[in-house]
């Protein structure tokens, strides 16, 4: 074991993992067949009780009911109800604000206190020892993330930089996505020799291409996961295929922590001790097995500031549930439909799922990076990085293609740029529908 190696297992993990391991008995005496979960039970009695956005749904018989009788919540909710979604009955000792990456747009404070901050550390702590079967805490990793040096334009700060050393993790930034960070995160890779490698599917796509391109040999660790953004197929078959590697995928947001995450066998366990979800339809009723619907997730163990059927703008299948080979009880997800504002609207009524563009796009070698805009119902601007100069018939064949699902009369601009810019956790969009275009509009019209 190497010096780093000594120190973080009988240092590190010993100080950072003391406060989870009483967090990860009550997970391992968790039944997930139990109903109601008494984890929901007390955080919808407890938010009636104790948080005022909360008080006005009381049934006023002192009994939570059900948690159909509580509206959905949005971001706009949190923003707005920001004093009036937390506890105004405990001691704010411990609690810690943060702000979301804004991946949807505006960035959203909120607030967790230390139980759910635990909460949150164990579940993935218990997540990689029962599904993906490896000590995180015992492992070289690196992590492919946003670089927050290029993003906030500072450094890390030092207990930052203290606790990743300790942790044996290598924390990489994908920021630009310039062949000099992608060389440099192949190179800490192959020195490092991980057997995690963690990070958004995006960056770890675009590195995976960014290898196959230039016929690198990357080292391969025992496995990959991939967070933050939807995994798509087409991605994390590249990926696999490049890293040698298995993939999975842990789903989570940074308001309510970890949702679920994927088993050996490929299945998207949700994490029901951790946070309630539900996939319900416009009016906020649960879908039938099969039907599509949108995530809404109640996180579990935050009486700071208790998010009841907050949405995250993701969509799925509700599965029919069955054993999984794997042996968890825990229930699943089906299939992910994508982020909502993918989608793009046509002028004949019809639906694109915007990794459709992606598909026409990114076998065009002439084109470094891009990103897709509708700015009009008939109209697609694609901001594109060059690698080489605009050849005519290229364009011309991607313009078909696209037209062939966006209809006729769909026109098509191609503007040139330097660099597409990150949103703001490194986060890449490479589709913008109008609906999120015109939001976007509005926000920076109101600001
Ligand atoms: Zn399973």
């Amino acid at each position: 074991m190497s010096m780093r190696g000594w120190i973080s297992r009988n240092f590190w993990k010993r100080a950072r993992y003391r406060a989870t391991e009483e967090v990860l008995r009550e997970i391992a005496h968790f039944n997930p067949q139990t109903t109601p979960n008494p984890y929901l039970l007390s955080t919808l009695q407890q938010a009636l009780e104790e948080v005022p956005y909360y008080r006005q749904f009381s049934s006023g018989n002192g009994s939570p009911g059900s948690i159909e009788q509580f509206p959905l919540l949005t971001r706009q909710h949190l923003q707005n109800q920001f004093a009036d979604l937390q506890n105004d009955q405990i001691s704010r000792n411990g609690w810690r604000g943060h702000g979301t990456s804004g991946s949807m747009g505006t960035p959203v404070a909120f607030i967790h206190d230390a139980i759910q901050h635990n909460w949150v550390r164990a579940t993935e702590m218990w997540y990689y020892q029962n599904m993906v079967g490896m000590d995180l805490t015992d492992n070289p990793r690196v992590i492919i993330w946003s670089s927050s040096e290029l993003l906030w334009g500072n450094k890390m700060d030092l207990s930052n930089r203290i606790n990743l050393y300790l942790s044996q993790a290598d924390r990489l930034g994908a920021t630009l996505f310039t062949p000099a960070e992608f060389s440099e995160t192949v190179r800490v890779i192959n020195r490092r020799r991980p057997k995690l490698i963690q990070g958004y599917a995006r960056c770890l796509y675009e590195i995976a291409r960014y290898i196959q391109a230039n016929n690198l040999r990357v080292h391969a660790p025992d496995v990959i996961v991939t967070t933050a953004e939807n995994l798509l197929p087409e991605m994390r078959a590249l990926i696999e295929e490049i890293f040698r590697a298995p993939v999975r995928d842990l789903y989570g947001t940074r308001e309510v922590g970890f949702i679920a995450g994927q088993c050996s066998h490929g299945r998207m366990h949700r994490f029901t001790f951790n946070v309630h979800s539900e996939i319900v339809n416009d009016q906020g009723n649960s879908v039938a097995v099969g039907e599509t619907g949108e995530v809404v997730v109640t996180s579990l163990h935050n009486r700071a500031m208790p998010l009841i059927r907050y949405s995250v703008s993701d969509m799925a299948v509700e599965p029919h549930q069955t054993n999984c080979p794997c042996g968890s009880r825990l229930p699943t997800f089906g299939d992910f439909g994508g982020r909502m504002g993918d989608y793009f609207p046509t002028a004949k009524g019809n639906m694109v799922y915007g990794f459709h563009f992606f598909r026409i796009l990114r076998d065009e070698n002439w084109i470094q990076s891009f990103l897709i805009v509708q700015t009009k119902i008939d109209l697609i601007e694609v901001r594109y990085v060059p690698a080489a100069s605009t050849p005519a018939g290229p364009t011309h064949r991607a313009e078909e293609r696209i037209r062939l699902v966006m209809g006729e009369e769909c026109r098509v601009i191609w503007t040139p740029v330097d660099q597409l810019p990150p949103t703001q956790a490194g986060k890449r969009h490479y589709a913008i529908s109008l609906p999120s275009y015109q939001a976007q509009q509005k926000r920076s019209g109101t600001n």
